[in-house]
């Protein structure tokens, strides 16, 4: 008998492959976080961690090292990065919607802008560390990342 979760996680792996492609041809090849040349396809991250906040919405993905994926890990991102994903969903929206409608993957930009705007305001109350780069180098989160939604 088929085991149903078995059959969902393989077909939800083949559609997350689908949009690992596309945000690696977006991201010419290069990790979101460090720029640095992806060479073994990479992991798709959840910018927004997946801890936080349990529904996959397509916007919320970038494309990554293994590496950096693994050492940011439950952590929300410095600013300087989600200055970068809210510019990059913003000005990439058409080519991200087709690779999210190709991957019949679930998409809508203005619920993952509210869902970031919502995971900062908790973290810059909570005082919470942000993740910088590789080596766990984390920042304290300043309101500097207000600015990212004006
Ligand atoms: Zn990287």
């Amino acid at each position: 008998m088929t085991d149903l979760s078995d059959f969902l996680f393989g077909s939800d792996r083949s559609r997350l492959n689908d949009i690992a492609e596309g945000l690696l041809a977006l991201q010419k090849g290069r990790c979101f976080y460090c720029a640095g040349a992806v060479r073994d396809g990479g992991d798709v991250d959840h910018f927004i961690p997946w801890a936080l906040y349990k529904v996959d919405l397509g916007h919320n993905f970038v494309l990554a090292h293994s590496s950096c994926n693994q050492d940011k890990r439950d952590m929300l991102a410095a600013t300087g990065h989600l200055e970068r994903w809210v510019e990059r969903n913003d000005s990439e929206s058409v080519t991200l919607g087709q690779v999210f409608k190709a991957a019949r993957f679930p998409f809508d930009a203005d619920a993952s802008l509210s869902v970031a705007e919502w995971a900062y305001e908790n973290a810059e109350r909570a005082r919470a560390l942000v993740w910088i780069r590789c080596r766990a180098q984390t920042a304290r989160l300043t309101a500097e990342w207000r600015e990212c939604f004006k």
